[in-house]
């Protein structure tokens, strides 16, 4: 039989998780590849997941999801960002925000037009511009004063005839820039001048470091009729599992969207919605807790790399650091990925893998730094190794 897969989306292999997480399998390493936590999110609210599967929650909810989420998350734009939306309407309920992108991309772009994503970027931006047949065009993040940012005049060049979206995500994953009013703004300015939909992925709102503060694309002047603000439970409370999203829009984007989504999912599981509900107007407290330890967890991190010899760009969100690997001696991160079981018993991601101009991500590897104390004690050991010169 010849190749199966569709052309579009033969460009997608295994994703570099999977395989690295294989790897790290095979060899027996700690895993600071894939970025999941490996502990619980809050325990009440995981009681009320249990209690509404108990309670008999379990048929089809309403397409645009549970009322009592979509309240919920409205009172919760207000409350943190005053944004007002009519959870009647202007909210919608995903299977996480992988579903949300998706939805949303297919939703908005045609055949042909252009999104502009911002490299590296998430690994399923590419595949849902792929799946609709549009073209991303990257614009590169790159290191400037010990973080990554973009330049405004490469951003306005990238722009064209047909372009339809800016696919945004800040806090970034995975380079940890949490973008600043400045670069809101020269995001905001493009989108206004050019008529463009901005896709913004805030999945790690809540986790941001150092007191730096998360600004809402829609909260821009004249963003909030044409952002479609994704979140979702996963990083917010530590149930990556639940893959409860939701997305907040205009009612005419919100519909767009949902157009596309009762056709890939019609709705999003039900006792997890409810559970959510009640974390978001319940448990913020925990939230903000885990905020303070994962800040603690990346510090320690930063330490040890440090000490192991990295190039370290301190994150101000996300659960993930990037290193630079040239002062240790190498210049490839993926063939530094691929042998780094070997020369430490540690996994890590090669950030290369996020971004269409290769050569510009070739020397940073990415460390997650969600993971029990022990882990991250252990690991930072471990790498102590590749500075010894002992395995070099
Ligand atoms: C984890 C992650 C997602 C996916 O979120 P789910 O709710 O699990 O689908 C989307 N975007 C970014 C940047 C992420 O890191």
């Amino acid at each position: 039989m010849s190749e199966p897969l569709v052309r579009r989306m033969r460009e997608f292999g295994t994703t570099v998780f999977a395989t690295m997480t294989k790897l790290a399998v095979e060899t027996g390493s700690i895993n600071l590849g894939q970025g999941f936590p490996d502990t619980d999110g809050p325990a009440r609210m995981l009681e009320r997941a249990v209690e509404a599967v108990r309670d008999g929650f379990n048929q089809y909810p309403p397409g645009p999801g549970v009322p009592e989420l979509r309240r919920a998350v409205a009172e919760h734009r207000e409350k943190w960002y005053g944004l007002a939306y009519d959870p009647d309407g202007e909210v919608l309920v995903t299977v996480g925000a992988t579903e949300a992108i998706a939805a949303a991309v297919l939703a908005l772009c045609e055949p042909g037009d252009e999104v502009i994503v911002f490299e590296p970027y998430y690994d399923s931006y590419a595949a849902a511009v792929a799946l609709a047949g549009a073209v991303r065009r990257p614009v590169t993040l790159r290191v400037d004063a010990g973080r990554f940012t973009f330049d405004p005049a490469e951003l306005a060049a990238a722009v064209g005839p047909r372009t339809r979206a800016v696919l945004v995500n800040s806090p970034h994953n995975p380079t940890g820039t949490v973008f600043n009013r400045q670069e809101l703004e020269a995001i905001a300015e493009v989108c206004r001048e050019r008529d463009l939909v901005a896709i913004s992925d805030e999945v790690y709102e809540h986790l941001t470091f150092d007191g730096v503060e998360h600004v809402p694309l829609a909260t821009l002047p004249g963003m909030r009729e044409r952002t479609v603000m994704i979140s979702s439970a996963g990083k917010s409370f530590s149930v990556t599992g639940w893959k409860t999203g939701w997305i907040c829009a205009p009612a005419p984007l919100v519909a767009a969207v949902q157009a596309v989504k009762q056709f890939l999912t019609f709705t999003a599981a039900a006792p997890w919605q409810l559970a959510v509900a009640y974390g978001l107007r319940e448990e913020m407290d925990w939230v903000n807790g885990l905020r303070a330890d994962l800040q603690a967890k990346r510090d320690r991190l930063i330490a040890g790399l440090e000490t192991a010899g990295f190039g370290v760009l301190r994150p101000a969100g996300t659960y993930f650091v990037q290193t630079d690997i040239r002062p240790l001696g190498f210049d490839d991160g993926l063939e530094l990925a691929r042998r780094l079981p070997e020369l430490a018993g540690v996994v890590a991601i090669p950030t290369q893998a996020f971004y269409d101009n290769v050569s510009r991500g070739r020397h940073f590897l990415r460390f997650a730094f969600c993971k029990k104390d022990e882990v991250i004690a252990e690991a930072v050991t471990r790498l102590r190794h590749l500075s010894s010169g002992s395995t070099l």
